[in-house]
């Protein structure tokens, strides 16, 4: 165990390999296409938490807390306050390896708790109820698209709803007041932290959780301006993860006046481009997918017109600039913009910022 060491793959892409043999895992069960989902136990503590990450393969900041977890753990960095963790680094391993949202069968696994029809979802659901824990957190990432007032939104967090009407239960009173208290404890600034809408989603798992009276917080990783790879947001989750084993659920409104995450936010405005007679502002956005055991990257038009109304991660004046080629919304970018260069979605002169 004490082999474990997270910072030897703490860069680009751990293939899932590289994951299974990295540490010392249990196997909890096997995906529909038969890969081996990995969990895991920190501590020896009376009360259970269990923090579960990789339901959409696309998004892998939730590996990556959880990793840092259990590295703290094993240089005795982290102290468990007398709970135990159970953790599942990856629950949907078919998604992780083509980084994809939907599962081997192509379902998407977080509109599967109400059915239970994927491997991945049931075998999900049988260990929470066999640990019965007094709190989960549900690692997922959030899309570019979202902030908070004029921030990007870093992370969105939501103590979801347990019925179309949410009521306030007490089960998600206490975790409301439990999340203000930690924060209160980490002594950060919150902006850029958002409250995710706590619309009733009924095949959604901490939705189906909380009907099953299991308190259960969603942690939406996201990017933010000179973060794109959402350091950031794992660094705080690490930390709120921690604050919350100390904190208690003693009243405290913090939460409740997080501001709700808003979507809108474009990744990267060209503004005042000149493109077929026209002065208009040119929004890009990188999009990834999997070449063999590779990530990807293309860029690809996400908007063209006066864009002056939306936040955006990154601007860059384009007084100067012209384009030849046509600019087709959601398709590989082609074209000079000043400094850059784009083909076929590929950056082939120049550097955007991060
Ligand atoms: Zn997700």
């Amino acid at each position: 165990m004490s082999a474990f060491e997270y910072s030897r793959l703490n860069n680009d892409y751990i293939t899932y390999n590289e994951l299974i043999n990295c540490f010392n895992w249990d196997i909890l069960g096997y995906s529909s296409e038969e890969r081996p989902i990995l969990s895991a136990e920190l501590g020896t503590g009376d009360k259970s938490i269990c923090i579960w990450a990789g339901m959409h393969g696309n998004e892998t900041t939730g590996l990556h807390i959880i990793l840092e977890l259990v590295e703290m753990f094993h240089k005795k960095q982290l102290d468990l306050k007398g709970y135990t963790l159970y953790i599942i680094p990856i629950i949907n391993p078919d998604a992780y390896i083509r980084n994809t949202r939907r599962n081997g069968m192509g379902v998407d696994m977080n509109r599967d708790f109400r059915s239970f029809q994927t491997v991945e979802s049931a075998k999900l659901i049988g260990w929470i109820k066999m640990i019965d824990p007094v709190l989960c957190f549900n690692l997922h990432d959030q899309r570019t698209i979202f902030h908070v007032l004029t921030h990007a939104a870093y992370t969105s967090l939501l103590v979801p709803s347990s019925d179309p009407e949410r009521t306030l239960t007490p089960i998600r009173r206490g975790l409301m007041n439990q999340i203000g208290n930690a924060l209160a404890s980490m002594d950060i600034s919150l902006e850029g932290i958002g409250r995710y809408t706590d619309e009733f989603y009924p095949t959604a798992v901490g939705d189906y959780l909380m009907t099953q009276n299991i308190p259960n917080v969603l942690i939406e990783s996201g990017v933010s301006s000179g973060d794109m790879q959402r350091a950031y947001a794992r660094e705080f989750s690490v930390d709120f993860i921690r604050a919350m084993l100390f904190s208690s659920q003693d009243h405290c409104d913090l939460y409740d006046l997080l501001p709700l995450n808003e979507q809108g936010q474009l990744e990267w405005v060209f503004t005042d481009v000149l493109y077929a007679h026209m002065r208009v502002d040119v929004a890009v956005k990188r999009v990834v997918a999997m070449n063999g055991h590779q990530k990807a990257e293309i860029y690809v038009v996400d908007d063209i017109g006066d864009l002056s109304s939306r936040p955006r991660l990154y601007e860059i004046i384009g007084s100067a600039m012209g384009i030849s080629d046509v600019l087709t919304v959601d398709r590989p970018v082609t074209g000079i913009f000043g400094t850059v260069v784009f083909e076929q979605g590929q950056l082939v002169i120049g550097n955007l910022p991060e």
